[in-house]
């Protein structure tokens, strides 16, 4: 019989970490008002067994009781919160943040491998970001970051994802052969709710933002991971394929889909319906985003809303060769580095 698939969950954040990051964390945004408060990075101390208990009690539980093997993880997003303080404060946030998920993954390397939280800060050169970015894939053996569109907050006044301003990030993306999840922090716009309303209007501006570019010209193997199903995206492919067709763009199985990859954090059986039957399968990627913003039981199925691997299995639109490419083959091809990984594992 034909092994059953690695459920590869590639869309997971430590957001159980010990309280005491937390409270770190608020020392040192208090400390941007006042310096003298800085807090050293060498007064956080979380243990390994503080870490394996927000692992096992919380994720790993979960991922057991699901049945995925592995999880690629990054830090918590809503906490990346890069329009707080200026690069100095987002560079030492993210070290530490980095370093626990690395932890993390050195505890439990069955079932977690980590991405990185860039250090950006509003208006700052996104290159200052390549040593962290270096360090998490060379040292921490990370196969993958996540790059904030918006590191305002919620006021997108930074250039588009298409301009040269974000070039060397994607250079180095292209180097070290890693892709992006594209994904924002928490709003400090009151307009717009952090998970309800910015996340998903963030995956759906950078999806047009690549339709208005060019990008794919200038780095064909760049590759971005969509979250969140997509945003609005696959709901309303129509509007994109024909704004890109108004635009003289090619089709979009030619401008965007050689390098863009939507996940299937979409938390209700009709929209896992809906993108597995407007996304080609070798688009889409399995991922829960456990433990993330929905976390309660859906009265409607009895089951928890991101526990999403049900509707994975049950939609009609997927046979038993397209699973597999959703739970394990496309992960392993969008994320090289994994694939690597998993074979020096044996896997
Ligand atoms: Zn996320």
């Amino acid at each position: 019989m034909k092994q059953p698939p690695l459920i590869i969950d590639c869309h997971g954040h430590f957001t159980t970490a010990p309280k005491a990051l937390e409270n770190w964390r608020n020392q040192q945004i208090a400390s941007i008002k006042d310096p003298s408060q800085t807090p050293k990075v060498a007064d956080l101390k979380i243990s390994d067994d503080e870490l394996r208990e927000a692992i096992e009690t919380n994720q790993l539980k979960l991922m057991k009781e699901r049945g995925s093997d592995l999880t690629i993880f990054s830090p918590r997003a809503s906490f990346m919160a890069h329009h707080i303080g200026d690069f100095q404060v987002s560079s030492t946030w993210a070290a530490i943040c980095n370093e626990l998920v690395y932890r993390v993954t050195q505890l439990f390397p069955q079932h977690f491998i980590g991405a990185a939280m860039l250090p950006q800060s509003p208006g700052v050169d996104p290159k200052t970001c390549i040593p962290e970015l270096e360090k998490c894939v060379k040292q921490y053996g990370q196969v993958g970051i996540n790059l904030n569109p918006d590191p305002s907050g919620g006021h997108w006044n930074s250039p588009p994802l298409t301009d040269r301003h974000w070039y060397p990030i994607y250079e180095k993306m292209v180097e070290y052969d890693i892709p992006a999840m594209i994904h924002v922090s928490t709003s400090c716009n009151a307009c717009f709710h952090t998970t309800g309303a910015h996340y998903i209007n963030a995956d759906t501006t950078a999806i047009m933002q690549l339709i208005q570019g060019d990008l794919f010209k200038d780095f064909p193997t760049l590759r971005f991971v969509i979250p969140h199903g997509g945003g609005a995206a696959p709901y309303h492919w129509g509007r994109y394929r024909g704004l890109a067709q108004e635009m003289k763009k090619p089709l979009l199985s030619e401008h965007l889909l050689k390098n863009i990859f939507f996940d299937t954090c979409v938390y209700h059986q009709p929209g896992i319906d809906l993108l597995t039957k407007v996304i080609p399968v070798d688009n889409i990627l399995f991922a829960s985003e456990m433990i993330g913003a929905v976390r309660g039981i859906d009265p409607e199925s009895g089951h928890y809303y991101d526990d999403t691997k049900r509707y994975v299995q049950a939609t009609p639109n997927l046979n038993e060769e397209q699973r597999f490419k959703v739970y394990e083959g496309n992960a392993r091809r969008v994320f090289p580095r994994l694939d690597a990984a998993l074979k020096q594992q044996g896997r």
